[in-house]
């Protein structure tokens, strides 16, 4: 069993590591950067250790400082949450061989994952349904894409292999704009991942965004935990998150779920991941696999009881998961709000000091937050402060919930979406469910 870990993150994420590891006892370090000093999950851990000034190159994203926190507390393991270095197939070799356990898959597959070409073609492999596209990386032959569209049918888009949050895409809907489009997404491609390659996928035009969790042991066993609906985005951002997906039956999500199942098999995956799809006619289209702990994750665990913290714990400490596929229960309905320090209309972030904060409470409400009274939002990192998720025998009583929930939550001094997220609980249509991941932007382009 891991004995001391160290905890490569920050926020509400590194809070709920140290919970896990609570429970488990195991011993937690965390690394913090300057601007995180006064942070409370910080004093929480059994030790810390300033690895860097507040710029996250320095400090969280800084591979030696972060091997040397273990090295220097003789810490046994290194989660590193999600975003920062949770996707960085270097940093999980690194972590390895200075002879520490990573808590996430091995690095050959975050880099087989994190190059979508090279992902899609796995998934492709092991059966689970990808969007029709380009079968690899285009080259530059205007005839050959010509082709390669016409057979996919515009709109086609042209995405680049290395892409990350949302960028390096383009929607291209005619023949005449096809060849520029390529070019410009590669050079863009080039200059912001490093990484020229692109391919080409049907574009679909209104598409929900659902997602599989799974979870799998470093003995071949393999379980998913149900689906997600991340549909309600802004700019490819997630606002929302619901569990289980409105309207998809159970024979539906257990054929998708072990689809992935399979798919974790095939290529030996190791620890928590998701399978992201795009939904569409009854259809799935994969689109990318993310190989960490998932910000949503706590809507899932709300349905199916099941810690998956702790679970990525447990398995990087070689144990086998503890349960099958078939001791695996949905009940109720889970709802996740983002809270964002961010103005609810220009989205502006909103850092600063909290004056006031009062966290909603009740049964089937849960807050996963690191922020307090007092507490200073540094304006260097992600503007989410809180995740308030609830939990209802139905949606409309997780909807119901949430609604008092936001009613109840004071944060002062910053500005919050908690007036947005309150809209969106009261929305008519959110209120019926299966909305495309168009329909947030669309609300807000009428108000
Ligand atoms: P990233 O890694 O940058 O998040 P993704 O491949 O996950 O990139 O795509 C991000 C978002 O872009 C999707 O959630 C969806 O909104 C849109 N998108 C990507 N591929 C397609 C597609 N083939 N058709 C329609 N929308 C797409």
């Amino acid at each position: 069993m891991i004995d001391k870990l160290v905890i490569a993150n920050r926020g509400e994420i590194a809070l709920r590591i140290l919970r896990a590891c609570r429970e488990l006892g195991i011993k937690t370090v965390a690394v913090y950067s300057k601007a995180d000093r006064d942070a409370k999950y910080v004093r929480l851990a059994d030790e810390s250790v300033c690895i860097g000034p507040h710029q996250a190159k320095d400090s969280y994203l800084n591979i030696p400082a972060v091997i040397s926190a273990a090295e220097v507390t003789d810490a046994s393991a290194i989660h590193p949450g999600y975003g920062f270095l949770a996707e960085n197939a270097d940093f999980a070799e690194r972590v390895e061989e200075s002879g520490f356990i990573f808590v996430g898959p091995k690095a050959e597959t975050i880099h087989l994952m994190g190059d979508k070409v090279s992902a899609i073609a796995a998934m492709k492999k092991s059966g689970v349904p990808c969007v029709p596209g380009s079968d690899g990386p285009l080259n530059d032959d205007p005839q050959e894409l010509k082709k390669i569209a016409a057979r996919i049918g515009y709109p086609v888009i042209v995405k680049a292999a290395g892409g990350g949050g949302g960028k390096g895409m383009r929607v291209v809907h005619s023949e005449a704009a096809l060849s520029n489009a390529v070019s410009l997404t590669k050079s863009e491609a080039k200059a912001a991942f490093n990484n020229e390659m692109v391919y080409m996928e049907k574009f679909l035009e209104r598409p929900r965004h659902i997602e599989i969790q799974v979870l799998a042991d470093n003995h071949g066993n393999a379980v998913h935990l149900g689906d997600r609906d991340c549909s309600m985005q802004r700019r490819h951002q997630k606002v929302v998150e619901e569990a289980p997906a409105p309207g998809i039956s159970t024979e539906v999500r257990q054929k998708i779920g072990m689809r992935c199942v399979n798919a974790c098999q095939e290529i030996g995956y190791r620890g928590a991941g998701t399978f992201e799809f795009l939904y569409q006619d009854g259809e799935f289209y994969f689109i990318e696999m993310n190989t960490r702990v998932q910000v949503e994750h706590p809507v899932t665990e709300q349905i199916t009881g099941i810690d998956i913290v702790k679970e990525q714990l447990l398995i990087a400490s070689g144990e086998q998961l503890s349960f099958s596929q078939d001791d695996i229960g949905f009940s109720g309905h889970a709802i996740e709000c983002r809270i964002n320090a961010e103005d609810s209309e220009t989205f502006i972030p909103s850092p600063g000091k909290i004056s006031l904060y009062h966290s909603p409470g009740g049964l089937g409400v849960r807050v996963d937050s690191h922020v307090y009274s007092g507490y200073t939002i540094p304006p260097y990192y992600d503007s989410m402060i809180a995740k308030v998720i609830t939990t209802g025998k139905n949606r409309e009583q997780a909807i119901a919930r949430m609604q008092g929930a936001l009613q109840e939550m004071i944060v002062e001094g910053v500005r919050t979406n908690i007036p947005l997220q309150r809209r969106i609980m009261a929305d008519q249509a959110f209120a019926q469910g299966q909305l495309t991941i168009h329909y947030l932007e669309q609300k807000l382009a009428q108000s």
